[in-house]
């Protein structure tokens, strides 16, 4: 009779165990899924930005903001927003080196996706050009 109970017993903690192995296991894929995602990426950081955060990146000097992991989350986003091409002419990488550009900056530490464009070096030259020139 004791037996019985104590196999029971065990059949229930082998139940329990596995039961939190696999929920352990999707956790970690769901994660894994979303960090090699760059859009979802960015928005998993984005989600536990504080405001003492955003504000220190909207501080630092263009220069390093540009160094920032902020930065780096981002553009991956945009890039892959893009589909890692030129938004004017549709050049790739291998044409032409890429860099993201601010639409506004209004955002600034905190951008939503629709505030970048993914250029080519040549025509991010040009987009900057024109806007000084009518400045
Ligand atoms: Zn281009
Ligand atoms: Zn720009």
């Amino acid at each position: 009779m004791i037996y019985h109970i104590l196999i029971i017993l065990l059949l229930y903690i082998v139940f329990k165990l596995s039961d939190g192995i696999i929920a352990a296991i999707d956790r970690w894929r769901i994660k894994r899924s979303i960090l090699s995602n760059p859009i979802k990426r960015y928005e998993y950081y984005r989600s536990g930005y504080t405001i003492r955060e955003v504000r220190r990146l909207r501080r630092l000097p263009y220069r390093d903001y540009l160094k920032s992991y902020h930065w780096d989350l981002v553009r991956s986003a945009a890039l892959k927003r893009d589909g890692n091409k030129c938004s004017d002419c549709g050049a790739d990488c291998a044409e032409r080196p890429l860099e993201v550009h601010h639409i506004n900056y209004a955002r600034k530490g905190n951008e939503n996706l629709d505030d970048l464009m993914t250029l080519c070096r040549e025509c991010h030259e040009e987009r900057h050009f024109i806007a000084t020139a009518f400045e």
